[in-house]
């Protein structure tokens, strides 16, 4: 016998090896579910984007608890009969895509035929629907391993889909689910950029029997941002159209308004919102200097691609594209945004050097002084008319309810020189009154302080560093682990605020000075508020995230609070600071500031004439 080769194992050393199988189909379902459903936002995504691929342009969304144990979406679309509605829930059953060419044309949401099946593999399931031309619509019943049940159902035309209970079958999953508060935020972020980019929709949502969004269509874009991202953020947004090689348009941020994340920056590709990193680069590198690094402006950007030059199926969800010249797009995009910036009161002359114009870009600025977002350049639609829009082969729209136009906001907000105000008093122990020839306006004390103060320390943390003072003997103050990892690894960044901070151990920091401003604050108190919001950072936060967070903690407990007495000196002081910062931008939480009315407004509230 020869030697065995010492690659020759004896069997039983072996795992035992098992027989290949064709996954049983509820599983496939349910791993397919995890790329395709990993959440109610994701289920609300699949099923809105059924209904807009049916022709819908009245899509009411209702949840219970975040969508975790209801999400219902009704729509006015075409509608289903029962074999294909029971068609529609098989695996890969599509009704908008046949030939693999099809692909690079598709111009619908949907093409994979995979959303119904793995939302019904991991939930409890209930469709109800009616073509037009059906007397009478059909009820389907069904989720995880129990099989569909048919019957018959009154109902208007139109599709009516209910998943309840996500995941009650596969526990692994359910405990990934956040908070309803968490979940219910994905969802209206996602019906927020739907809002945006199809102006002609009327959206609803309900959230445990609340309407939390209302969009009724309205053709008019500017209005619709106004509905979508409020007044004092559309109110900084500029216009951009350019057809140069690929059409861009979009509405975005003047380089003063940006957030800390991708979030509020919606990004069209042939009406399809997408997450594009090379959209977002593009963006980006347009701003170039006028952003701070790992910012992002706010506002849309829609792109349309001719056919053949973009695929979207990169993404089980669909949110990515793949461009066929990925430099062209990136080009045109960044030509189109820097055309509009160079039209802006932020890009001037010196600035030229800064944002090398690519070719093509109009030369001569328009004129600075009469510069303002204008109306009348508005695009009267993301897509340039040359585009054809899909359009739904069965449309049958069953009526839309027609509520009236959503109030206008104005376009600007007043300028209001606040040092000018004529003091009243301060009532509620919290709000100032004052009052100016034209207009009434009260501001809320600790919200305009901390607003003040969180602009010092972040302009000063940048610039000569924020006054501290030496504490004459230095506080250990015990925290957990993550906390003194979080402030040791901030501590360069915590310096300019006024903060010396080391860790002490791992159970502790040493404290060496603080910010001036909080000369008689627990400095203990401060320095815990200041740990858990570095904390809630993340890993990776970025540096002038960090330092907003921090300088945003600080100025909360270092700006007058409610039930302050305030004496009219320290408003004299506080209206002259809050001259120059932008209240109208974010304040640290998110909060309003100042409120002012006309005194013919004052007078309307009356009943004067
Ligand atoms: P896909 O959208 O990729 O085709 P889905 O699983 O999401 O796959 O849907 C399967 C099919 O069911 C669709 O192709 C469509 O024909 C039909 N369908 C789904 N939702 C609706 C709806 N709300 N109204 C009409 N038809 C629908
Ligand atoms: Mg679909």
């Amino acid at each position: 016998m020869l030697p065995s080769s010492p690659m020759t194992r004896h069997p039983d050393e072996l795992p035992p090896q098992r027989k290949i199988e064709l996954l049983d189909p509820l599983v496939a379902n349910q791993i397919a579910a995890g790329e395709v459903v990993e959440r109610p936002a994701s289920v609300i995504k699949e099923l809105v984007e059924n209904s807009l691929d049916a022709g819908a342009n009245y899509i009411q969304i209702r949840l219970k608890e975040g969508g975790r144990t209801l999400v219902q979406v009704i729509d006015n679309g075409y509608g289903l009969d029962g074999a294909s509605a029971k068609l529609a829930f098989l695996r890969h059953a599509t009704s908008k895509l046949r030939t693999a060419e099809e692909l690079m044309g598709i111009a619908t949401f949907g093409f994979r035929g995979e959303a119904l099946a793995s939302i019904l593999a991991v939930a409890n399931v209930t469709l109800t629907s009616r073509r037009a031309d059906m007397d009478v619509g059909v009820r389907l019943t069904g989720g995880g391993a129990v099989a569909l049940r048919e019957e018959p159902a009154g109902c208007p035309v139109g599709t009516d889909i209910q998943v309840a209970d996500l995941f009650f079958n596969v526990p692994a999953r359910q405990k990934f689910l956040r908070t309803a508060a968490t979940e219910l935020g994905q969802i209206l972020r996602f019906v927020d950029a739907l809002a945006l980019a199809r102006p002609d929709l009327h959206l609803t949502v309900h959230h445990n029997d609340r309407k939390v969004a209302d969009y009724p269509a309205d053709p008019d874009l500017m209005r619709r941002t106004h509905a979508v991202l409020g007044a004092n953020v559309a109110a900084r947004l500029y216009p951009l159209a350019d057809d140069y090689e690929y059409q861009v348009r979009g509405l975005l941020s003047e380089p003063g308004l940006h957030h800390g994340g991708p979030g509020q920056l919606t990004l069209l590709v042939n009406g399809r919102h997408v997450a594009d990193r090379t959209l977002q680069h593009a963006v980006i590198s347009a701003y170039g200097t006028l952003l701070e690094r790992g910012r992002y402006p706010i506002g849309v950007l829609a792109v349309d691609c001719p056919e053949g030059t973009v695929d979207v199926n990169v993404h089980p969800a669909k949110t990515e594209v793949r461009f066929v010249q990925s430099q062209a797009v990136f080009a045109s995009v960044v030509r189109a945004i820097r055309g509009m910036l160079a039209g802006t009161p932020w890009v001037k002359e010196p600035l030229a050097e800064r944002l090398p114009v690519p070719p093509g870009t109009p030369t001569t600025p328009r004129d600075v002084a009469t510069w303002q977002p204008m109306r009348e350049q508005l695009p009267s639609a993301w897509r340039p008319s040359a585009v054809q829009p899909y359009r739904p082969t069965q449309p049958s729209f069953s009526g839309v309810a027609d509520s009236g136009q959503p109030p206008l906001p104005e376009a600007q907000p007043e300028a209001t020189t606040y040092s000018g105000l004529r003091y009243v008093g301060q009532i509620g122990k919290c709000f100032l009154v004052c009052e100016t020839a034209d207009a009434f306006v009260l501001i809320d004390q600790h919200a305009a302080h901390e607003r003040v103060l969180f602009e010092q320390f972040v302009q000063r943390a940048r610039t000569s560093g924020y006054a501290m003072q030496q504490l004459l003997i230095p506080q250990t103050i015990p925290l957990i682990p993550v906390e003194v990892a979080a402030l040791d690894e901030a501590a360069e960044l915590l310096a300019p605020l006024g903060f010396v901070i080391e860790a002490a151990g791992q159970r502790a920091v040493r404290v060496r000075a603080q910010p001036a401003i909080l000369r008689d604050r627990d400095v203990a108190a401060e320095v815990r508020a200041l740990a858990v919001s570095l904390t809630q950072g993340g890993r990776g936060a970025g540096t002038l995230e960090t330092l907003e967070r921090a300088a945003a903690t600080l100025a909360c407990h270092a700006a007058w609070r409610a039930g302050d007495t305030m004496m009219p000196d320290d408003v004299q002081r506080l209206l002259r600071e809050m001259e120059g910062v932008d209240l109208s931008a974010y304040c640290p939480h998110g909060r309003p500031v100042v409120f002012r009315a006309n005194w013919s407004e004052v007078g309307r509230w009356f009943g004067r004439p």
